[in-house]
């Protein structure tokens, strides 16, 4: 199975696309995971990403569509994929769709993830990350085991520095930006379902389960 999540910066959609990865046994592949890697490696790719994602801003096409085509490309995703994060805009959607077809592939979902700006801001504000394993937690949803310290890897927990408000304000005016043109170009296609964020994640959950077991 393959699946897009879409959604803006903080919906939850990285949560969401966790649990699912786990349940049905396929990669989480999310683009920001990925570059922050890069980054982190310092890899050209990652060290030309940097200045964007500290600002807010989208990557160039080029940049992110090297390293996540090479992901779905590979072996690891034969079985399925869940991308998060990927595409945020119309040409990446239109080169996921070209590199697919030429896989002899398609994308079987399609699940976009809304809440209003003030919950995602909320949301944002608490959130914390593994430095190591990129695990997600939250200062009200989501407290690890050991304050500061990641329940999987034991690795200390960081605040992104794009998850200042003033960035968030700048991510969140990207994607509306772009959004329309997405939801365009996946809404008449088969597979593709709304998914309202405002409640809590185990909800949320289940109502994916439920399309899915619905279909
Ligand atoms: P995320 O972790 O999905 O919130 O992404 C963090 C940042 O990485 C974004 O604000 C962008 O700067 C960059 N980024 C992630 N995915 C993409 C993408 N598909 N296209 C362009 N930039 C991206």
């Amino acid at each position: 199975m393959r699946f897009v999540f879409l959604g803006p910066p903080g919906v939850g959609k990285g949560t969401q696309a966790e649990k699912l990865s786990k349940r049905k046994n396929i990669p989480h592949i999310s683009s920001g995971n990925l570059l922050r890697e890069s980054f982190k490696a310092k890899t050209s790719t990652g060290i030309k990403a940097q200045k964007f994602i500290e600002n807010g801003l989208l990557v160039p096409d080029t940049l992110v569509v090297e390293i996540v085509v090479g992901k779905i490309d590979s072996a690891e995703c034969s079985h399925g994929f869940i991308l998060d994060g990927f595409p945020r805009n119309l040409s990446q959607a239109r080169i996921l769709s070209d590199t697919l077809d030429g896989l002899g592939k398609t994308i079987d979902w399609v699940f976009s993830f809304t809440a209003s700006d003030e919950t995602i801001v909320n949301r944002i504000a608490g959130r914390r990350i593994c430095g190591n394993c990129d695990a997600q937690y939250h200062e009200t949803f989501k407290l690890p085991l050991n304050s500061d310290v990641c329940d999987k890897c034991g690795s200390e927990l960081y605040r992104r520095d794009d998850d200042n408000p003033e960035t968030v304000l700048v991510r969140l005016q990207v994607f509306k930006e772009q959004v329309r043109d997405l939801m365009d170009f996946y809404r008449k296609k088969k597979g593709f379902v709304e998914v309202d964020c405002e409640g809590d994640n185990l909800g949320i959950r289940r109502e994916i389960l439920e399309v899915l077991s619905g279909s």
